[in-house]
């Protein structure tokens, strides 16, 4: 829940994850570590279709120092160490990031987890998976399930829209409806599940955006949220298109008066692991707001708390029918 103190250094108006991170592991320092499994996407292999989602280069999500390394192995100790000397960092969640990673068998996944959470064990307490809903089935769950009486496990799955006119648009291979079976299917388990959304695509409206928070509102197996804005990333078919014919995107302002009208509408007790994303600035195309990271995250942040922002303020239960 929102801290209500407002004198507090730490009060943002919204449940942030690096609040919900210090507090769940009592002020020690957790990073994430991506590991590159070797995955594709199955509306890149063919299987659904070809070329990805339509703003998608997969490398402009995943850090250029992530890139390119031989093995999980290898990658768990590189990126553990990198964030012991570069972020003094005490303890580690296992992040599987780029492309999709539950789309293999069962067996190989597993194999590919086990290696992934067998260094520095002490030191690690969580893995996180990110993939798509329609590679997600019953006995990946129970896979995912079988870590958590190790580690803290959580599930990321990107939603991007909720409407299936725009994910079509983008080439997601894959509906909203199949995003509510995958959430049914993790209804009553132990995973954490974490959604990832993408504001901006030109043809939908403020209306249509801000009805996000209603849908994920009303799944309470989602914990955590991501919100991303889209942004134009080079090697990606948006990225030709936006060049021959430049489309409106978010000013950082604009970003940030939304997401002041869209915090009131979340659920209060959601986590919101991410506000905005930011690709390597060799990869974006635009917008580029011209500011690091951090300058980008106190800007909204400044924003939320001058306006008086408090995530769920407006929130309201869906009306149970009977
Ligand atoms: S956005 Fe995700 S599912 Fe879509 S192509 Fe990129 S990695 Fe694959």
């Amino acid at each position: 829940m929102i801290h209500k103190d407002i004198s507090d250094p730490s009060y943002k108006g919204y449940n942030n994850y690096g609040a919900w991170l210090r507090e769940k592991y009592k002020g020690q320092r957790v990073f994430k570590v991506i590991v590159d499994g070797g995955f594709t996407c199955p509306n890149r292999d063919g299987s659904k279709g070809y070329g990805g989602c339509t703003y998608c280069n997969v490398d402009s999500f995943t850090p250029s120092v992530s890139r390119n390394n031989p093995s999980v192995r290898e990658q768990v100790i590189q990126g553990v160490e990198r964030a012991r000397k570069g972020n003094k960092a005490d303890k580690f969640i296992i992040y599987f990031q780029p492309n999709t990673n539950t789309y293999a068998p069962a067996h190989y996944l597993k194999m590919l987890y086990d290696e992934a959470l067998s260094y520095h064990t002490e030191d690690i307490v969580g893995l996180s998976v990110g993939t798509r809903p329609d590679c997600i089935d019953a006995e990946k769950i129970a896979l995912l399930e079988s870590y958590t009486d190790r580690f803290d496990v959580d599930l990321e799955m990107g939603m991007e829209s909720i409407y299936n006119d725009t994910l079509a648009q983008i080439n997601r291979g894959c509906s909203h409806d199949e995003m509510i079976s995958a959430l049914k299917l993790l209804e009553h388990t132990k995973l954490d599940v974490c959604v990832h959304t993408v504001f901006g695509f030109p043809w939908e409206t403020k209306e249509m955006m801000l009805a996000y928070a209603a849908e994920i509102n009303r799944f309470p197996q989602i914990k955590f949220v991501k919100f991303h804005h889209l942004h134009i990333v080079e090697g990606s078919v948006m990225g030709v298109k936006y060049k021959r014919e430049p489309f409106k995107l978010f000013t950082l302002d604009e970003y940030a008066e939304f997401m002041c009208e869209l915090l009131p509408l979340v659920r209060p007790d959601l986590v919101i692991q991410r506000l905005f994303g930011l690709s390597d600035l060799d990869l974006l195309i635009a917008p580029n707001w011209g500011l690091k990271k951090s300058e980008i995250q106190y800007y909204i942040d400044q924003k939320i708390l001058q306006k008086g922002v408090v995530q769920g303020s407006a929130y309201q239960e869906a009306p149970i029918f009977i």
